[in-house]
């Protein structure tokens, strides 16, 4: 079981847990984007296993009144066992959510990642017609050209910082520098795709800016943000815009749990001041 503290952050060990509380947020007009957490597995068989429990998964939200998408990492489901076990596995996940029209993310790792990522994206979202999603992190210098790449493909992107510490002959390094790079980023999007854009952030000033580049072009968005994180600025979007709750689950929260206390120390303070009530 999860212990209170560590339950701001994770949903639970089950697909259970996490459909309910998919179900909750659903109710406050959030919808959810559900990720069973594991990566870097080196071997086939879990990853194999992972990619079998996200049919399960996508089984389990199309049949399900719920509102709900997956999200994967390309490191669970073998890009670190191989290029091609990956390629079997997200083509699977793809083929058989879209099936079930359960829209299917991929996560975006380090940058030694991208381009099997996007290799697989490319050919994924143009073989479905949409129903796929992949995020790019504008702390990457080859971003501005990846946009390009993908501004007249059908489906998603999500816009995020960055979450990795990439070498800086490829990554801009400094936060304002960064910041800068996400607005610009999200500019180029609003003057070029014709929607798809998914603002992946819980800084107040790019979801600001995001409302006015709508307000400008007239294109829709949808804003994401992690369990646990700002959650009452998600409900109150919520009244405005799209907005999806990313929730992790499954047994491998702890090491889940200890990256955002160590990104954002008050993490800590929030999941305490959970579990005392106050
Ligand atoms: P930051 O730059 O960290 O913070 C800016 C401001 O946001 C803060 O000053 C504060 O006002 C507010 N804020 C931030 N955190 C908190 C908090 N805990 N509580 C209150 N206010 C806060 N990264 C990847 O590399 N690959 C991925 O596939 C990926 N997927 C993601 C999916 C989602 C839905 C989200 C939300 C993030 C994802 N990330 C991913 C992580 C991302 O790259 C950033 O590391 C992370 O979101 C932190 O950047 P930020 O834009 O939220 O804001």
């Amino acid at each position: 079981m999860i212990p209170p503290i560590a339950s701001k952050f994770v949903a639970g060990e089950t697909p259970a847990e996490a459909l309910d509380h998919a179900r909750e947020l659903n109710d406050r007009n959030v919808a959810a984007i559900l990720n069973l957490l594991g990566e870097h597995y080196d071997e086939r068989r879990p990853a194999d296993e992972d990619a079998e429990a996200y049919l399960r998964l996508a089984e389990d939200i199309g049949a399900a009144d719920v509102d709900a998408c997956i999200s994967v990492k390309p490191s669970q489901i073998g890009l670190d066992a191989g290029v091609e076990v990956f390629r079997e596995n997200v083509e699977r996940i793809v083929e058989y959510a879209a099936d079930r029209d359960v829209f299917v993310w991929i996560d975006m790792e380090d940058h030694t990642t991208t381009d099997a990522t996007l290799r697989a994206f490319e050919e994924l979202t143009v073989e479905h017609g949409g129903g796929v999603g992949v995020c790019l992190q504008a702390n990457l210098k080859r971003t501005p050209e990846d946009l390009e790449r993908l501004a007249d493909l059908p489906g998603k992107v999500r816009l995020v910082k960055g979450a990795y510490s990439p070498p800086e002959e490829v990554a801009l390094t400094e936060k304002s520098a960064v910041d800068e790079a996400y607005r610009d980023q999200l500019e180029y999007m609003f003057e070029e795709f014709d929607g798809g854009i998914a603002v992946g952030s819980h800084d107040p000033a790019m979801i600001d800016r995001a409302r006015e580049l709508h307000d400008e072009h007239g294109t829709d968005f949808e804003v994401q943000m992690l369990m646990g994180v700002r959650g009452d600025a998600q409900f109150d979007l919520a009244d405005e815009y799209e907005v999806y709750q990313y929730i992790p689950y499954g047994d491998k929260w702890l090491s889940y749990f200890y990256r955002r206390v160590a990104e954002r120390k008050e993490n800590l303070l929030f999941a305490l001041r959970a579990v005392l009530g106050r």
